[in-house]
């Protein structure tokens, strides 16, 4: 365990679970002026916890919720299925403004059942589906398309799986044989300064084989190691899930590497990159406390990195097995792992914490597109934040770690960086780290752009391409705080 001192040596980017923090942004709730009706809503997150407050923004993507005046934003695949479908049926009921009981016709019984679809309630899908059939049998047809597509998606999802798992080139070892020293329970204590050779480098990856018997001995011999090119993945997950490790992990390694100009034979790690994967919060908090000192109770993922000698290293937690949370996962994976590769790039120097966490989302949504929510939530909370003109300055002239509920915002500005030229702000990103002040970074590689430019120039773009703000109503409409 680490003294005080040591851990404050130490960082940690960690993505929390669920998390209020307070960001300084009072939220003027659109009914409070439009004296429209809207809605408060509690939602339960398929992670855990839940949130009540007052809806400020949906669409088949998700919904922004105001809660002691903060926005967060939530895909509605991040949400418990029968908190989701029942904000999203209150929600269909206030659009349509009746007073009747049951306001829903059979179109909007079938809106329901393809809603429960995409979040993978079949179950449920089906219960709406056949309310829909009774009221117009002629939906019949749309309905069995509707469930047809369905299930060869889940099938081309299980397809897909499988032949990843059989062009899998990673190799999987158990380690045997390898003495254990009982004293190295942390990377701190295994390495001194950054080595620098290749032969050194060799010793270093030997060290991390010695530590993962370590962890082996403490968390169990079902513990498996997953060995790519850039990663050493130790994991105690069932076979049929492990072989997605190393496809996510290597094509998350490929894409940092185009993004920031980094040949992809170059490892940027020390050796290669330990990554450690549990598939129970109880082994996940047991990890974080044994060998980082680090209470995991509310998180999903963290990455741990030491400046003193390079280190850096990724811990994760799966929460279930559908599909839904898989993708989960490989989004915690894609984040923690772009946060692993930032710190060994270029110099181990601290970037300001948005730009981070909006790299962090934005290659989550770059490797994993459909499968990651990143890029849902970051529209939603960018549209609040433009249709009610919440400004974001405190996020932008911000140095510390910001609040869970920000990375959606911090991706999309970021976002906005990176379509005014991906090189730019892989520039941006060197400068940073070579000890220049964001301001003076942001200035020299986009043309003179100071941090309030960046905010007006972000906002004008997001009322030019966000599909939502410019569509000339109907469903838009429908939204009880419009005119
Ligand atoms: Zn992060």
């Amino acid at each position: 365990m680490f003294s005080a001192r040591h851990l404050s040596r130490f960082r940690f980017h960690t993505r929390i679970r669920f998390g209020v923090l307070v960001c300084g942004l009072v939220v003027v709730a659109p009914d409070a002026s439009a004296q429209t009706p809207s809605l408060r809503v509690t939602i339960k997150l398929r992670t855990g916890g839940a949130l009540d407050g007052l809806v400020v923004e949906h669409s088949d993507a998700g919904l922004v919720i105001a809660h002691d005046g903060t926005p967060y934003a939530f895909a509605w695949q991040a949400l418990e299925p029968v908190s989701a479908i029942a904000a999203r049926r209150e929600l269909m009921a206030l659009s349509l403004g009746s007073d009747k009981a049951n306001p829903f016709d059979a179109h909007d019984y079938y809106d329901l059942g393809s809603f429960a679809l995409q979040i993978d309630a079949s179950n449920q899908a089906i219960v709406f589906f056949r309310a829909a059939q009774v009221r117009d049998p002629a939906l019949a047809g749309d309905i069995d398309v509707a469930l047809a597509t369905y299930r060869q998606r889940s099938k081309g999802a299980r397809k897909s799986a499988a032949a990843q798992a059989r062009g899998n080139t990673a190799t999987e070892a158990q380690n045997t044989g390898v003495a254990a020293d009982p004293d190295a329970t942390s990377f701190a204590s295994l390495l001194s300064a950054e080595p620098t050779t290749p032969l050194v480098r060799e010793q270093v990856e030997t060290i991390y084989r010695t530590f993962g018997e370590t962890v082996r001995n403490v968390m169990g011999k079902k513990v498996t190691l997953i060995e790519t090119e850039h990663f050493l993945i130790w994991t105690d997950w069932h076979q049929r899930h492990r072989d997605m490790l190393a496809n996510v992990s290597e094509s998350m390694y490929r894409s940092l590497c185009r993004q920031f100009g980094v040949d992809e034979r170059e490892n940027i790690f020390l050796a290669k990159c330990p990554v450690f994967c549990w598939k129970s919060k109880r082994q996940f908090v047991k990890f974080a406390r044994h060998f980082d000192g680090h209470d995991g109770t509310n998180a999903i993922g963290y990455t741990r990195s030491i400046e003193r000698n390079g280190h850096v290293h990724v811990v994760l937690l799966r929460q279930g097995s559908t599909r839904i949370d898989l993708d989960r996962f490989a989004a915690t994976l894609v984040h923690e792992g772009t946060h692993a590769f930032l710190h060994r790039l270029h110099a181990p120097r601290l970037i300001p914490h948005w730009i981070n966490e909006g790299l962090a989302e934005m290659m989550s949504e770059r490797v994993l597109g459909d499968r990651s929510v990143a890029g849902e939530e970051a529209s939603l909370l960018a549209r609040v934040h433009v249709r009610y003109d919440w400004p974001i300055a405190d996020l932008l002239n911000s140095t510390g770690p910001i609040g869970v509920e920000q990375y959606g915002l911090a991706c999309s500005v970021v976002s906005y960086l990176q379509q005014l030229g991906g090189d730019r702000l892989a520039k941006m990103i060197r400068a940073l780290k070579s000890g220049l002040s964001l301001a003076d970074a942001l200035a020299q590689n986009f043309d003179g752009l100071t941090l309030e430019r960046l905010e007006s120039d972000w906002r004008d773009w997001i009322k030019k391409t966000d599909p939502i703000l410019n569509a000339p109503k109907p469903e838009d409409a429908r939204l009880p705080w419009h005119d």
